[in-house]
């Protein structure tokens, strides 16, 4: 694993059908498989939702988009590049059974790279479903990587970009470039880099917001059988998607955990502090947003084991949204199902549905369902602001099938 000179600034979700080459084209721009770290605790974060820091360079000799590379020296001028940015990939997997994980990282990005295959015909099942997904939660900084092109002949790479065409055509990747490129034989790489500079650009942040970091992993980094004295305390793993965190502060985790009081149960957020902070794959001593963060805190590791943490929402206490065991939310289907012809019946009362919220996905029972708003009671529950986007999954068969998105209502 290279190091990064500077903490990405900037998350990039990768999206695509399974195949398509999603992994071996941030594994050519960031010389990392997003499968393998060497650290326990990125390891841990990168299997669920692979995380990997990109350093984008050019070559002063040259004009763009010629000059992007990601080589520490220019080829032909035997001279050092000059860094641009450092960005972090997050590899969504592909397989249709973990869209929720899709949707939980879509939460996370700033903006996405759109893979597919040159190979096959457009689209293929999860190239919609991921695309419609980006349209929910509302991402529309997009670039379509034509991957695969040194196995097509010309002819066949032309109709295929015009299928790609077509499939954009009215949906938020209406205007994205398309860059033909091959992530197995790293042809055209500077293009695509090119490309993510002007589409995906660093989001200004105003200095004085309240820290917010969603949590996607937590774990226990223990081996086990260690001493009491030598314990380090649990670790929470995500984004930052506001603010900045120092080592030192005080941060609250809503929910937080389940509890008992003479035989009721109820939510009560956790305070602890933050003893180390780690970014770019670097202790660090203060964060800001963009890539993966890895916070080590003063919690007893058994709270944060086994992903236990996951879905939450971090900050500084008292500056949380509220946490809701249920809610009301305006609900906007989709005209059809994904992938297929079938139109989407109306929710109603009583069924079970599947939402993501943030990083947070869990099943609530619908307890009153109008046309075009519905309860839910929930079955664990969320940290969320009024106006949150929620995307809304049914059972089909043997699996939960996307069917719309929600608006929290307060
Ligand atoms: P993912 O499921 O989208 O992450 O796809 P992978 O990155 O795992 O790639 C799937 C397969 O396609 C692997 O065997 C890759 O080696 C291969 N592959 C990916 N990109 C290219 C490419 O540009 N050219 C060729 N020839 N093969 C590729
Ligand atoms: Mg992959």
């Amino acid at each position: 694993v290279t190091e990064t000179p500077t903490q990405p600034e900037v998350n990039i979700g990768l999206v695509g059908h399974v195949d398509h080459g999603k992994t071996t084209l941030v594994q050519a721009l960031s010389g990392s498989w997003t499968d393998q770290h060497s650290e326990e605790m990125k390891r841990g974060i990168s299997i669920r939702l692979g995380y990997a820091d990109a350093t984008f360079r050019q070559c002063p000799e040259e004009e763009a988009p010629d000059c992007y590379t990601v080589e520490e020296t220019c080829g032909e001028h035997d001279t050092e590049t000059e860094v641009v940015r450092t960005v972090s990939f997050v590899d969504a997997p592909g397989h249709e059974t973990l869209m929720a994980t899709m949707l939980s990282g879509a939460a996370l990005m700033d903006g996405a790279v759109l893979v597919i295959s040159a190979t096959e015909d457009v689209p293929q099942a999860q190239t919609e479903e991921h695309l419609m997904a980006l349209d929910i939660i509302g991402i529309d900084n997009i670039v379509i990587a034509q991957n695969k092109v040194d196995l097509v002949d010309r002819e066949r790479a032309r109709d295929n970009y015009r299928q790609i065409q077509e499939f954009v055509e009215g949906t938020v990747a209406e205007d994205a470039p398309i860059v033909p490129v091959s992530a197995g034989q790293e042809v055209n790489l500077d293009l695509l880099i090119d490309a993510i500079e002007r589409e995906i650009p660093t989001r200004e942040r105003p200095a004085d917001e309240d820290a917010r970091m969603y949590v996607a992993r937590s774990f226990d980094i223990n081996r086990p059988g260690t001493t009491w004295e030598n314990l380090s305390g649990g670790v929470v793993g995500g984004s930052l998607v506001a603010g900045k965190m120092e080592r030192g502060d005080e941060i609250q985790l809503r929910p937080g955990r389940e509890v008992e009081h003479g035989g009721k149960t109820s939510w009560e957020s956790i305070e602890t502090d933050i003893r180390s902070l780690q970014a770019g794959g670097k202790q660090v001593d203060e964060v800001t947003p963009g890539g993966l963060l890895g916070v080590g805190t003063g919690l007893d590791p058994s709270l944060t084991k086994g992903d236990a943490l996951a879905g939450q929402v971090a900050g500084e206490p008292g500056t949380l949204p509220p946490t809701r065991e249920s809610f009301e939310m305006d609900v906007d289907l989709l005209d059809r199902v994904v992938g297929g012809d079938e139109e989407i019946e109306e929710i109603s009362t009583g069924e079970p549905l599947m939402l993501t919220v943030g990083t947070a996905t869990t099943v609530g029972a619908v307890t009153s369902a109008r046309e075009d708003e519905c309860e839910v009671n929930l079955k664990r529950p969320v940290c969320a602001e009024a106006g949150a986007k929620i995307a809304i999954n049914r059972r089909v068969g043997a699996r939960w099938r996307l069917i719309g998105v929600g608006t929290l209502n307060e």
